[in-house]
């Protein structure tokens, strides 16, 4: 159990029950994962998805594992918004 001095984990911790999203995520070696969605196609197989169901901006996201983590972070979003 950590705390952040800053809140930011406290705040996230609201969320139980939530899926069991690793909060540990390795960043993407490619340098196209996460390109913003108003931007083309950045490379074949690139899957675009939304911030949040409220219409945070989109990003193009390397298909299953990133797309998959995108996804999953939109979905915990939508939760932490309903308050
Ligand atoms: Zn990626």
């Amino acid at each position: 159990m950590e705390r952040d001095a800053h809140g930011h984990f406290a705040t996230s911790k609201k969320t139980k029950g939530a899926l069991p999203v690793s909060p540990v995520i390795e960043v993407c070696r490619n340098d196209s994962c996460g390109t913003p969605g108003n931007q083309p196609r950045p490379s074949d197989g690139m899957v675009k998805v939304a911030g949040s169901a409220d219409g945070a901006s989109s990003h193009w996201y390397c298909p299953v594992r990133c797309a998959s983590i995108a996804r999953a972070k939109a979905d915990l979003r939508k939760i932490g918004a309903r308050r």
